[in-house]
């Protein structure tokens, strides 16, 4: 008999398990269709000693000091800024845009202040700002758009800026300044042993019990528990019964090179050439030292694994149908980045189980 089920081993699942477990004392039952636990932040040693990440380059970063705590609980940390360029023109330019993007681009010698002006030159009004398109021409003009979001968005998605809410491409910052750094975060640091050392650590709990390579509705009628928590693709959950909710998939192409460095910064995107978006170089992230290096080309599929919610206008709608059903289910709760069709990142995953745990403990659910 179990208090609990959790559906899912990634950090909504592992995180609330962890919670139930060590602070309410229950009993609880965390099932993953998949073989191992830690869901998309799973990493592994691959056959040439190099970690790799399986679903792909997992940066963490947070501004959250409460989840940076919390998971501090289950691991140390290496300090880790993570560095993106992109080719575009034939050359590597700095991403997000900043100062020295925009004098690489337009052949300049700009200040800081002339950066700034020369946005405001090049930018153009927009009263409404509805979608994707619309926040970054609205900061930096038609040309850059063209150049580092169009093209990017288009493979990624298989649709245009235009076609996306405008938070999918205001994830990305423009800045006046030399700032470099992909994300501005307080807290940006790599788990030192890697990630699923962490998650085994968050489940360790003797409350816990882990059952791997089960899709959790094959053996939900031979268990007894009294509540769930399912952080799969909710779609899935109520059999698709409003139609598929669309997410985006991924094809993840590993290569190994016999040699200690493969490209100069942790991950390269493509905006314009080639199929695939970015690459990105282990290593960099985690510190590792060893002779040879192992890189990963991502390229986007409508077919796999669901891996990003679509934020854009239709879909919501269509998540909101599935999220009514939901709340009047009172002994199953939704999180994760599937089951609430969030585009989040792994710190609001962490900091969405955590509310979920301080309303359980309070006794509101
Ligand atoms: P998941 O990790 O997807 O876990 C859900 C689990 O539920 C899965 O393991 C799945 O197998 C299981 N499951 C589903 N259905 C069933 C079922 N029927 N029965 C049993 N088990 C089931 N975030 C960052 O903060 N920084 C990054 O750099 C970053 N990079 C990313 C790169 C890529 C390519 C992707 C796809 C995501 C990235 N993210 C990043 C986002 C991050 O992966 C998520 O925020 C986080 O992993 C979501 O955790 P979750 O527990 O909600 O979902
Ligand atoms: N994006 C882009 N060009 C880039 C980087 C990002 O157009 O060089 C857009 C693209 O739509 C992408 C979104 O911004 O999907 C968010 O980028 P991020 O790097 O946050 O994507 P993730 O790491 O979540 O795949």
């Amino acid at each position: 008999m179990y208090d609990y089920i959790v559906v899912g081993a990634g950090f909504a699942g592992s995180v609330i398990a962890e919670r139930l477990a060590s602070q309410l004392n229950k009993k609880v039952l965390v099932v993953d269709k998949r073989n191992h636990i830690g869901g998309n932040a799973y990493d592994f040693y691959d056959e040439n000693g190099i970690l790799i990440h399986k679903y792909g380059p997992h940066i963490f970063h947070t501004n959250s000091e409460k989840v940076f705590n919390y998971l501090s609980n289950f691991t140390e940390w290496n300090y880790y800024e993570h560095r993106v360029l992109a080719s575009v023109d034939g050359k590597l330019i700095p991403m997000p845009i900043n100062r020295l993007t925009v004098n690489s681009i337009f052949g300049l010698s700009l200040s800081n202040d002339e950066v700034e002006d020369f946005f405001s030159k090049i930018k153009i009004n927009i009263d409404k700002i509805e979608n994707s398109k619309d926040i970054i021409v609205s900061k930096i003009g038609i040309e850059l758009y063209e150049k580092i979001f169009k093209g990017y968005t288009k493979k990624q998605w298989d649709l245009y800026p235009e076609e996306l809410n405008p938070s999918v491409c205001a994830r990305i910052p423009i800045r006046f300044n030399d700032d470099d750094r992909y994300f501005s975060d307080k807290y940006q640091v790599m788990p030192k042993h890697g990630y699923s050392k962490m998650f085994e650590s968050l489940l360790s709990h003797p409350n816990i019990s882990i059952l791997l390579k089960e899709d959790y509705k094959k053996i939900i009628n031979d268990i007894k528990f009294n509540k769930l928590i399912y952080t799969g693709p909710i779609d899935d959950f109520f059999d698709l019964s409003y139609g598929k909710l669309p997410y985006r998939s991924l094809k993840f192409k590993f290569e190994n090179y016999k040699k200690e460095i493969y490209q100069p910064v942790a991950t390269i995107n493509y905006p314009n050439s080639y199929d695939f978006t970015r690459v990105t170089e282990f290593k960099h992230l985690t510190n590792q030292t060893a002779e040879s290096t192992t890189i990963v080309r991502e390229y986007s599929s409508s077919i796999g694994d669901p891996y990003y919610p679509i934020p854009r206008e239709e879909n919501d709608e269509l998540y909101s149908k599935y999220k009514e059903l939901s709340l009047k289910l009172k002994s199953v709760h939704f999180i994760g980045r599937l089951a609430t069709y969030k585009y989040y990142n792994m710190d609001q995953v962490v900091a969405q189980a955590l509310t979920l745990f301080e309303k359980i403990a309070k006794g509101d659910f």
